[in-house]
Order: C-alpha cells, then structure tokens, then sequence
C-alpha cells in the first residue's frame, strides 16, 4: 500500500509516521506526478485558504480532483475536510467539491477554543481515543450518500461518502493509530 500526504502545507510528517508506523508507505505529495500509483491519500490539517490556493497554483487541484471522482480513497482532517466540502457555509471560496458535505470554518470559535476530548467511536474502534480540536470545522449539511460516522453533541465531526473521509479532529496528532487503520482498510476496499 502506498499512501499520499498532500505536502504543500500544514500537518504532514504526522500522517507519515503514522502510515508508516501501520506498516504501509507514505510518501509527500507536492506535484501532479506524484498522484500515480497512489493507493489513498490524506489532506492534512492546515489553513484550507492556503492550501486551496498552492493546490491551485501548483495544478494538482483539477487531477486531484479527478482521480478522487474516479475512486482514489481520501481521507481530509480539518482544513483537508474543507477542501473535500462541496459547500462551505461562512466562506466563498470553495475548492475540491467533492464530498457532499456543507461545513462551517472555525466553527467552535478562536484558536484559543481549541480542545481536547475521549471517545470510542464504534464505527472506528474499540477503545477511547483523543480527539484533538484545533480551530475545527464541523459539518451542517449532508447528502443522502453520506454516512455520518460521529457527532458531538449534535454537531458532525466524522463522516464518510464512498471514498471520502472527513474528520474535523486531528487523529495524527495524538498516539492512536486507529484512524489511521481505519483508513488504511477504506484504501484496501478500494484496492
Ligand atoms: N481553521 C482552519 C481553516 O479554516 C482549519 C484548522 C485546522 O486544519 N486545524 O482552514
């Protein structure tokens, strides 16, 4: 299995070592070439303005696009979900519109609101993980297609459509590795 990090900006070298230490490759995405013989990739954390605006400049925003269209497994945290969203509620731009999610930017407030949480998430795993908040986005809207795979207190901050992974936390930043498995098992579905 061979796993992609978009790597223009953001939280890169976390999702490495986490691919990495499940076994499978990781390797950085920074050009359209390194789309090929990608089994998954992963849209890190980071500021979604920047990052749509490097994949724009770079030209990877289109192929990307295409080959998630074409089933390539995606997995956006935080700003990655941004990108993923097919409508953004508080912003006009919008950037791959893939997913049939409508998300709200920072929606829990300031960096200063950031936090920290436990939970199992049964769809996920068996034991309680840490969910690291970090200025998140969480989801207001989805499609009929979307299965949406946790809230809190009624917001949505998992969910999954086909191919398309969304979390509004940051699984790559705590030690658990079992989102990152979880992913890693969408990739081999899609294999
Ligand atoms: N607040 C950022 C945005 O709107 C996302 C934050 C993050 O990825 N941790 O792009």
């Amino acid at each position: 299995m061979k796993i992609g990090v978009l790597s223009l900006h953001g939280g890169v070298i976390e999702h490495l070592n986490h691919i990495r230490n499940l076994g499978a490759d990781a390797v950085e995405v920074k050009e359209e070439n390194d789309l090929n013989e990608l089994n998954g990739i992963i849209l890190p954390g980071g500021e979604s303005t920047t990052m749509g605006l490097l994949l724009r400049e770079r030209g990877i925003l289109n192929p990307l696009k295409q080959r998630i269209l074409n089933g390539l497994p995606v997995w956006g945290t935080c700003a990655g979900m941004i990108l993923l969203a097919k409508e953004i509620e508080n912003d006009f731009r919008n950037h791959l519109q893939v997913m049939n999610i409508k998300v709200r930017r920072n929606a829990y407030g300031s960096q200063l609101d950031s936090f920290v949480c436990s939970y199992r998430i049964e769809k996920v795993t068996n034991e309680e993980i840490p969910l690291i908040f970090i200025r998140a986005p969480y989801i207001v809207e989805t499609g009929r297609e979307v299965d949406v795979i946790f809230e809190i207190d009624g917001k949505i901050v998992a969910a999954r459509e086909r191919n398309m992974l969304a979390t509004s936390f940051h699984p790559e930043l705590s030690s658990s590795l079992e989102f990152h498995r979880y992913f890693l098992n969408m990739c081999k579905e899609y294999f």
